[in-house]
């Protein structure tokens, strides 16, 4: 089978395509036929080589959506030919973690696509108790812009930052999949959204989604700016997943008792806090990865049932997964970067 692979780490140039062996699926899994998959910057990372435990050589791609072409045995055989999406989470269940339902924070947690081999290739494996059924008149396409962005942002704001009807939420670098998940998910749970990004474009296209109030950090020093737009008061949650350069302006645009929730540091893990803004305005900094497996079937019900469309940025071949790569890299997009096989 074809696929985006690399023999080391470093840059997009060391992405390749080429053919190698279809796996099998082993007992309960099946063998998907990727008919799409979607980028995160978890691909970067790896590709990178952040420190994790990889195969490598490695095939990316975590966000897959295709057709059931085979299983494994114990597998129900009606299940070829099904139209599914992946659940990417990989957890022990046996730890205390798993034993209450959070796998996320499972002491052995994997992802697929990071720690195994993922979807940017023509077929993939995956347990069969990961792969769900979706809707006939659902693209692969937006199916595959699915799982990681909004099982990350539904987490994020719905159990850990218990975003409430009416409170103002303020999402960061709201051009990415994820932030743009979390602006989506922010105004169907009955939230005033604001948004930061850069570009008249993308204020435009944020609007459209639905944020309430929406800055140009070109032109704005959006954390004064949300300070006059609450009436002085701040925001009840930021989304963070920038990092470095916003971190400061996210606390500030806080009200007091606010909540920060970050799944991300983009643009550079370190930063600054000062602990009398901590303390003294009661504020809290909250970390959250990925999602449980009762959150992720929560959010499948929610998109499923039309109330919530994936974003797309593009939709490219597999053969030019190193310009995805690029594409992602520059951070011009505006929703999931998709490659079809
Ligand atoms: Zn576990």
């Amino acid at each position: 089978m074809r696929a985006a692979i690399f023999h080391e780490h470093g840059g997009p140039e060391v992405v390749r395509i080429e053919q190698v062996p279809r796996p099998d699926p082993g007992d309960g899994q099946v063998l998907v036929q990727v008919r799409a998959s979607a980028m995160n910057h978890l691909d970067l990372w790896v590709r990178r080589g952040i420190p994790i435990e990889t195969t490598m050589p490695h095939i990316g791609g975590s966000d897959i959506a295709g057709v059931i072409a085979e299983v494994g045995a114990g597998v129900d055989e009606a299940r070829v030919g099904e139209r599914v999406v992946i659940n990417p989470s990989l957890w022990c269940g046996r730890c205390w973690a798993c034993a209450r339902g959070e796998e996320s924070m499972c002491q052995r947690f994997r992802i697929l696509g990071e720690h195994t081999d993922g979807g940017f290739a023509e077929f993939v494996v995956a347990d069969a108790d990961h792969v769900y059924r979706i809707p006939d008149e659902m693209p692969f396409e937006e199916a595959a812009a699915i799982p990681i962005s909004y099982m990350t942002a539904w987490r994020a704001l719905v159990t850990r930052a218990v975003l409430k009807p009416g409170e103002d939420v303020l999402v960061i670098g709201a051009s990415g999949g994820t932030a743009l998940a979390a602006v989506q998910i922010g105004r169907l749970m009955g939230a005033r959204v604001f948004a930061v990004t850069k570009g008249a474009e993308k204020v435009q296209r944020l609007r459209e989604l639905g944020a309430d109030v929406v800055y140009d950090r070109g032109e704005t020093d959006w954390s004064k700016a949300v300070y006059k737009d609450t009436g002085k008061r701040g925001v009840d949650v930021v989304v963070e997943n920038v990092g470095g350069p916003t971190w400061a302006g996210s606390v500030r645009a806080l009200a007091n008792g606010g909540r920060l929730v970050t799944y991300g540091g983009t643009a550079g893990p370190k930063v600054e806090l000062d602990l009398r803004g901590v303390f003294w305005r009661q504020i809290q900094v909250i970390g959250t990865t990925m999602a449980s497996r009762g959150e992720f079937e929560d959010l499948l019900r929610v998109i499923f049932s039309g109330r919530l469309k994936p974003v797309i940025d593009s939709v490219l071949p597999l053969d030019e997964a190193r310009l995805a790569h690029e594409r992602l890299e520059a951070g011009g997009q505006f929703g999931k970067i998709v490659l079809v096989p």
